[in-house]
């Protein structure tokens, strides 16, 4: 067993609930420090590590509706707890959304594909993540309810900073909406991950001339490049600021995003 000071490393006590509609969880994530718990990938490995000490975690894999891919001709929808395997499997997905059909099997490892949910990742705003970058790549909309009714808001506007959003508190965030592809329209995801599974070193979701880079910032950085590749090269070089982590300096790391732009240019804009 892991020991950590003399002690088991294990999640502090917290209380548990798991309510079977949005009414009932919006009035137990109204309670003093509530956290929404989905597929618990993320959140049960903090509480482990004590990052995080919520008084009640509120378990909405109950809650009918928020699971499956729907699509309408114009886009599709992926209700928030739609696993990464589930994105990953889907023929739909391949077919319409093929940036996030990409970038779903570059999350994680099999196991927490199984368990870890789309909503989940894009909430959790972890700038390293891969749905994050192509929900900005791809102008997506999330929708969002709470006690006090539904909203939508775009990606672009979401991320908010390192692990921050745009949802307040009480918030859950329901599906995303995805933009269905238009022939012509050409889109890759890449990344460098020193073991495949890992966390992105760097990576890069680029769907026509917009370019997301994952791992670069405090949020997926995006750039609009229109220009030839030196120009994308030289916006790049002057705009992109990436942070060091605990084995790549920010100079490597700046150095790998140019290495993933310049392949991403040579698959989608030659
Ligand atoms: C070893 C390991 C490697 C990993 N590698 C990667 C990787 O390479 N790329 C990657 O993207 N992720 C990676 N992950 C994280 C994984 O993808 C998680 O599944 C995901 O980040 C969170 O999804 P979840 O459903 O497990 O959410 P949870 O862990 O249950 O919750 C995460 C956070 O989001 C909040 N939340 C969850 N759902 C909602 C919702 N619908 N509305 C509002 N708030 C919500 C929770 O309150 C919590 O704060 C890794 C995890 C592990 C343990």
């Amino acid at each position: 067993m892991a020991r950590a000071e003399g002690k088991a490393l294990k999640a502090p006590a917290f209380g548990y609930a798991k309510p079977a509609s949005l009414a009932e969880a919006f009035e137990l994530l109204g309670r003093p420090n509530a956290k929404i718990l989905a597929g618990g990938q993320s959140l049960i490995p903090s509480l482990n590590l004590r990052l995080s000490s919520p008084d009640l975690l509120v378990d909405i894999t109950g809650l009918k509706g928020l699971s499956g891919i729907s699509g309408n001709g114009n886009s599709i929808t992926i209700g928030a707890l739609t696993t990464h395997a589930q994105i990953e499997k889907s023929a739909e997905i391949k077919k319409h959304v093929p940036l996030l059909a990409q970038a779903a099997p570059q999350v994680a490892h099999p196991a927490i594909r199984n368990r870890g949910t789309l909503g989940g990742s894009l909430a959790l705003a972890d700038p390293a993540a891969e749905y994050p970058a192509c929900a900005v790549a791809l102008d997506a909309v999330f929708h969002i309810e709470g006690k006090q009714g539904k909203r939508q808001a775009k990606a672009s506007a979401f991320f908010k900073g390192l692990f921050e959003t745009d949802l307040k508190p009480g918030e859950l965030l329901v599906a995303a909406e995805f933009p269905v592809a238009r022939s012509g329209d050409r889109s890759v995801f890449l990344e460098l991950a020193r073991r495949h599974g890992d966390y992105a070193i760097v990576g890069l979701a680029a769907h026509n001339d917009r370019f997301v880079f994952l791992g670069a910032g405090d949020r997926p950085v995006s750039f609009a490049f229109k220009e030839n590749l030196e120009g994308a090269r030289r916006a790049l070089k002057a705009g992109l600021k990436p942070p060091a982590d605990l084995y790549n300096n920010s100079a490597t790391k700046l150095h790998l995003a140019g290495v993933l732009l310049e392949r991403a240019w040579n698959t989608i804009r030659t």
